[in-house]
């Protein structure tokens, strides 16, 4: 059997080694390193797959949120909501803009922020909430599009760990009002859909090469429906200029280069594929799991489908978790802890003054979730084993 990792990146370039090949290749004849066709290529084809007007890509996930919090309206000491339970990246932008981050707590069975959490935490300076679709599933975007209606903020969803998720409206088709927009939708059989990213005023990804639709390097991307703000990001992500040498604000260097979107041009079409594998390998995970009592396999909300950027079990003390974790090494299977600490107690935000027990929810989770292998090239043989490995720490 073939090691076993927690992403497996080099047995999914394999299938598409001749396609990256050749289009790496014609990347460096042309030598059009940067804002080449390729990058222009990609915008139209991520937009395209999102079904959202515009399509900014920049150099990685963070600074798509640098970006998307810099071309608001927001004035210094802004507040920003962000949920305890995350990756530093939105925290640490809007901190790095002048804007408060304040934390909220998380939802016990899905993970990511939970909306009720949202409003308590909203003052007269709140400006913008940042939802994470967290592992690969939604937020409750209703809930999260009726507060932002109903106190006028600015939502940036940090889609990095989500692209290609489906946020599910509702069944039937028509016009439907959800916050400040009116969507006209076409109908699936399986009820009205939008993806992740592109419900808030403007979506942020990543393509961290682990990410589910990962580069070859650094990549990120911005999206919007709303004109003005595409063009405000594109000017920012581009030294503030729309003009070459005439700059109109502070910008920043943001690109993502004519290799990596080369790359992303091929391997796009395949996210819904990669998508569905990682899903049977969830599934598969979910049967061997479900009886197991020491265990809590992942929640699905109806109203998001999971794409499972990671496969988390909930442990029942943090000792089990750790010691799991110990015997599994050994069996070689390897996993990690996403995310061993709350943002609010991190070092970092020491300035914050926050406490342990502020965000209670989310230190609890830190301390007994554990991460399986989950990627696009698990064989049927190495789920078998990782689950066994699994079972057998409980027999
Ligand atoms: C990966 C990730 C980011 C940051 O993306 P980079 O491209 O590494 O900067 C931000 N937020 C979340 C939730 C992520 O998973």
């Amino acid at each position: 059997m073939k090691e076993i990792q927690m992403v497996d990146l080099q047995s999914q370039y394999k299938h598409i080694r001749r396609k990256i090949r050749k289009r790496v290749k014609n990347v460096i004849k042309h030598s059009a390193f940067i804002n080449g066709d390729e990058t222009r290529i990609f915008q139209q084809n991520l937009a395209h797959y999102l079904g959202i007007h515009h399509v900014i890509p920049c150099a990685n996930g963070t600074e798509a949120l640098q970006i998307a919090l810099m071309a608001l309206p927001l004035e210094e000491g802004d507040e920003v909501i962000i949920p305890a339970f995350t990756f530093i990246s939105a925290a640490e932008t809007a901190s790095l803009l002048g804007l408060k981050p304040v934390f909220v707590d998380i939802d016990p069975q899905t993970f990511v922020m939970d909306p009720k959490r949202v409003e308590q935490a909203i003052t007269c300076k709140t400006k913008v909430i940042i939802p994470t679709h967290l592992f690969g599933q939604c937020v409750d975007m209703g809930a999260i599009m009726e507060i932002a209606e109903k106190y006028k903020l600015y939502i940036v969803e940090d889609a990095c760990q989500s692209l290609g998720a489906d946020y599910i409206l509702r069944e039937g088709s028509g016009q439907l009002q959800m916050g400040p927009f009116t969507y006209d939708y076409r109908c699936t059989d399986k009820g009205i859909r939008k993806k992740a990213g592109t419900i808030g005023h403007i979506g942020c990804t990543s393509f961290f090469p682990s990410k589910n639709l990962g580069c070859y390097g650094d990549g990120g991307a911005i999206f919007t429906d709303d004109d003005d703000l595409a063009a405000r990001m594109r000017q920012l992500a581009n030294h503030g200029s729309t003009k070459r040498y005439n700059h109109r604000c502070i910008g920043l260097n943001s690109r993502l280069d004519s290799v990596q979107a080369a790359v992303l041009n091929v391997k796009l079409p395949y996210l819904d594929y990669y998508n569905r594998k990682r899903q049977e390998a969830a599934a598969f995970y979910d049967r061997a799991f479900i009886s197991c009592m020491q265990l809590k396999v992942p929640v699905r909300c109806q109203y998001s489908t999971h794409i499972f950027h990671q496969y988390c079990l909930l442990c029942r003390s943090e000792r089990e978790r750790n010691a799991l974790r110990f015997h599994l090494e050994n069996m070689g299977v390897p996993t990690r802890v996403y995310y061993p600490k709350p943002l609010h107690l991190q070092e970092a935000f020491a300035y914050l003054g926050h406490k342990a027990g502020d965000f209670p929810v989310s230190e609890d989770i830190c301390k007994r979730i554990i991460a399986i292998p989950m990627h696009t090239e698990l064989s049927a043989k190495q789920l078998r084993y990782i689950s066994s490995a699994i079972l057998d720490f409980f027999d």
